[in-house]
């Protein structure tokens, strides 16, 4: 009995972009064969160790074969890896299992929009791929251990239907009709060539011709590439097996590749890519990290938690153990020692590998921290045992310069006396570098650094010192702590001596009185700034209450009410309040003293992005104003 299926809807828009020739390079359909095959035999390797049943089901050593026939034009891929069932079938070769890949798909389905159409390109679309040179695909599979056969044929139209079969080894073989424009992929030297470009660093041999006798000799190397030596791959080598193991994205190059073996007390071998592409899940809870796990060569599983830390979920590749046992279960791995020990070393010598690139080629860092940056960071809140390393591989965009600071140099460049490591948080670095709160800062040279990753609002709060110096915000807390600083700036803001600030502070006692009786419900409190030159006033949170920004993003996201009230700081110095000042010494205009003062206020929250509580008043007490200066 023959049934018929539908392809799910993000299948047929998949095979609509598949069709349009999305790869200009038609030669990576063998390659995303090859690699599934490949993988097959990986998964048969290791279901076999713990299962009697598998291993009595594999005949013969596993290979990959390829096979073609002229008349009628077909190329079939041939594996004894551990095949599908039939629901695998409809599972795997009807619909889109990964949930991030078919909401892409979905996606673009809505929009018209070719770049989202590139986009997929990035993705791979895997067997799929298949349909760019057939018209036709025929996948004949039986699934190790079960008796039945199934035989999946498909135009890639939108259709496929399923029947029983008759197979007597376990695998796969897809056979493709191949199109009349594709006659290349017919030829034996066209495959071979394409073999050793794209599959070579496969771990199973691929073999030309269906008969295998023992001097066959197979088309690619056979050998995994992790194992082989440093000096004999070639970067073209590693790029393909970063396809390989990543999903075979096509435009992406590894961004840095780290290759190594440890030996002594754990020994492992890793591969491991840092992509120059952002995933697109990358904020997805459910993402796993792409770090593969293989024991002494046999694949184990994908993503297994505690290999690679969280801040690190964007790595690609393989770490091969010498340790674990062959037959360990998925569930043994999780908090497992061995697994433990090779993570820490693998974190540690990773970051060490950052460290260094950040300081021989900052804007390559560049980069890759714009990608990743703010991934990095959530070790900072997370991950303590790496503090120290982590701490050399952060950058920052600061008040000082366009580059990017790590945290040496920014102590580095510390006038004497600042105390703190300053830094101010928020969205948008451009109302960030615009801050009124930062006036007093740069008019003492002291550099302030640009938090504008929604992680730092966590890892701030909880961070440890560095090198004796607190994080501290400015936009929070008195700013006292500035006049200890010793500036070469000396027309700008000078330093006040404790008598000064006491001076100034009684000269406007007045003034403060009558701000709070004016706006005194709408802050917590009012009083004399440090930290302004420019601005007449600015809010600041109280020392003991959330920053600003975190306050915000709370309110965003868990419905947080504004409990918290701001401290109005205002500068002294500025003309307005000394003329305000003046009017209030003289007990005049007192509309005009209660219209600066709310203007004032309301001045203060527009630049910090707060919404106004009354916009209408805001604009009456504005046009009086301005009636009152247009004489
Ligand atoms: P991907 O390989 O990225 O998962 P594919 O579309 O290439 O996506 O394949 C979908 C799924 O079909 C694979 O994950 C695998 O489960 C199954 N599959 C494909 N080819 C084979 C094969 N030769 N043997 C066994 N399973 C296969």
């Amino acid at each position: 009995m023959t049934e018929q299926h539908q392809f799910q809807a993000e299948v047929g828009r998949l095979l609509d972009i598949v069709a349009n020739a999305l790869y200009s390079n038609k030669d990576v359909f063998l390659r995303e064969l090859i690699s599934n095959s490949s993988d097959a035999c990986d998964r048969l390797r290791y279901a076999a160790i713990t299962d009697e049943k598998l291993a009595k089901d594999i005949v013969s050593d596993y290979a990959i074969r390829l096979v073609i026939d002229t008349e009628p034009r077909t190329l079939t891929v041939i594996d004894n890896g551990i095949g599908m069932t039939h629901d695998d079938l409809i599972n795997n070769l009807g619909t889109i299992a990964h949930s991030g890949t078919s909401k892409l798909i979905e996606e673009m389905g809505k929009s018209e929009n070719n770049d989202a159409i590139d986009l997929i390109g990035k993705f791979g679309v895997g067997f799929y791929a298949a349909f760019m040179v057939a018209d036709k695909i025929e996948v004949l599979t039986r699934k190790a251990g079960d008796k039945k056969a199934w035989l999946w044929i498909s135009d890639g139209k939108g259709a496929y239907t399923i029947e029983e079969a008759t197979k007597n080894e376990c695998g796969t073989e897809i056979t493709l009709h191949i199109k009349e424009d594709a006659s290349d992929y017919l030829l034996e030297d066209k495959l071979k060539q394409v073999v050793k470009t794209y599959s070579d660093h496969i771990d199973f041999p691929v073999y030309f011709g269906k008969e295998v006798d023992g001097s066959a000799e197979s088309l690619n190397s056979a050998s995994a590439l992790w194992t082989r030596s440093k000096k004999d791959i070639k970067e073209e080598e590693y790029n393909e097996f970063y396809h390989h193991v990543s999903g075979g994205m096509d435009m992406d190059k590894p961004w840095l590749t780290l290759h190594w073996r440890a030996e002594g007390a754990i020994e492992y071998s890793n591969l491991i890519f840092i992509p120059t592409m952002k995933p697109f899940d990358l904020y997805d809870p459910k993402r796993e990290h792409g770090v593969k796990l293989y024991v002494k060569r046999v694949y184990i599983t994908d993503g297994v938690e505690g290999l690679i830390p969280p801040f690190l979920r964007f790595l690609k590749g393989v770490v091969d153990s010498q340790d674990l046992p062959l037959n360990i279960s998925r569930e043994v791995l999780q908090n497992n020692p061995v697994v433990n020990k090779i993570s820490s070393a693998i974190t540690k010598r990773i970051l060490e590998e950052l460290r260094k690139k950040a300081e021989k080629d900052p804007e390559e860092f560049a980069e890759f921290w714009d990608l990743f940056g703010a991934v990095i960071k959530e070790g900072l809140y997370d991950a303590h045992q790496y503090r120290e390393a982590l701490n050399k591989v952060v950058r920052f965009k600061s008040s000082n310069s366009d580059k990017l600071v790590s945290l040496d140099e920014y102590i580095e460049r510390m006038p004497e006396g600042q105390q703190h490591i300053y830094y101010i948080s928020g969205s948008d670095l451009e109302s960030l570098q615009n801050s009124p709160q930062l006036e007093g800062y740069k008019a003492k040279n002291i550099e302030v650094l640009f938090m504008t990753d929604t992680i730092d609002e966590f890892w701030l709060p909880v961070a440890y010192d560095y090198k004796q110096k607190s994080f501290k915000s400015v936009t929070k807390g008195t700013a006292e702590e500035l006049n200890k600083v010793v500036s070469d700036n000396k027309d700008k803001k000078k330093a006040q001596t404790s008598q000064e600030i006491d001076d100034t502070a009684k000269n406007m006692a007045c003034l403060i009185t009558k701000l709070k009786e004016i706006i005194g419900d709408q802050v917590k409190d009012v009083c004399i700034s440090q930290r302004l030159v420019d601005s007449p006033v600015c809010l600041i949170a109280q020392d003991s209450g959330i920053d600003i920004h975190m306050e915000r993003i709370l309110k965003k996201n868990q419905g947080y009410e504004d409990l918290s009230k701001r401290v109005l700081e205002i500068n002294a110095e500025h003309p307005v309040i000394i003329k305000l000042q003046t009017l209030i010494a003289n007990n005049s205009s007192p509309k005009t003293i209660e219209d600066t003062a709310w203007l004032l206020l309301d001045q203060a929250r527009i630049i910090e992005g707060d919404p106004l509580p009354n916009p209408t008043e805001f604009t009456k007490r504005m046009a009086r104003l301005m009636e009152n200066s247009l004489l």
